[in-house]
């Protein structure tokens, strides 16, 4: 889940940055309006945290620009109380509204109930035989079974299974989850495949993940027949 503060004062959005991250969250954080309306566009986010007085581009224009081409929810954060303020926000695409100051309890609140609002993106849902996962909501489960990876396992996994019935070299597999090259004798794609095969195909008779040797590896539900 990724979360994009736009907020000026940066005592508050350092302090927001810390929170959210200790809520499990990746956070970026943006000290005007004109720059955070661009990483918004840009950027896939799950939430928006918008303050609305902001040097440069105030949240009022920030919101209702991104709305033009954008679904991403919207918590707003109002300096007062004022209805017309409120009416405001919600009336250019603000999902919801908090006025400062805050707790941060109720803030996280409003913030997860966004983030399970959000809008579906393309293809959240991959199945390969028993194994489903949902890409929004970072769930895996087989067979039913829930099964906890790690952001990195999660992206392995997510690359394999988009590309199911593909054999994927160990250089493509790096570049993809890790971003970078490995030279062609690490065997941190080794690694990382064996720790998912654990989680994933070792308590189950139908292995998914497929090792295709001297090429690299496949994930797919063989025809045994
Ligand atoms: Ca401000």
């Amino acid at each position: 889940m990724r979360i994009l503060v736009i907020e000026d004062e940066l005592k508050t959005a350092a302090y927001l940055k810390k929170g959210l991250e200790e809520s499990g969250y990746a956070v970026d954080v943006a000290n005007d309006g004109q720059q955070g309306l661009l990483l918004a566009l840009e950027e896939e986010y799950d939430v928006i945290v918008l303050d609305v007085m902001l040097p440069g581009m105030d949240g009022w224009t920030v919101v209702k620009t991104l709305r033009s081409t954008r679904t991403t929810p919207v918590l707003f954060l109002t300096a007062r109380d004022d209805v017309d303020d409120r009416v405001r926000g919600l009336e250019l695409g603000a999902d919801d509204y908090l006025v400062k100051p805050f707790a941060f309890v109720e803030m996280l609140a409003r913030v997860r109930t966004l983030a399970r609002r959000g809008p579906p993106r393309e293809s959240e849902l991959i199945k390969v035989g028993d194994l489903e996962m949902d890409v929004s909501r970072r769930r895996v489960k087989r067979g039913g079974m829930r099964i906890d990876l790690t952001p990195r396992e999660f992206s392995l996994l997510q690359l394999l299974a988009r590309r199911q019935g593909e054999v994927l070299s160990r250089t493509q597999i790096a570049s993809y989850v890790w971003d970078m090259n490995f030279d062609s004798d690490t065997n941190v794609v080794e690694v990382a495949i064996r720790r998912l095969r654990t989680k994933i195909d070792d308590n189950f008779p139908v292995k998914l993940i497929h090792t295709v040797r001297g090429v690299g590896y496949v994930l797919e539900v063989k025809d045994t027949a």
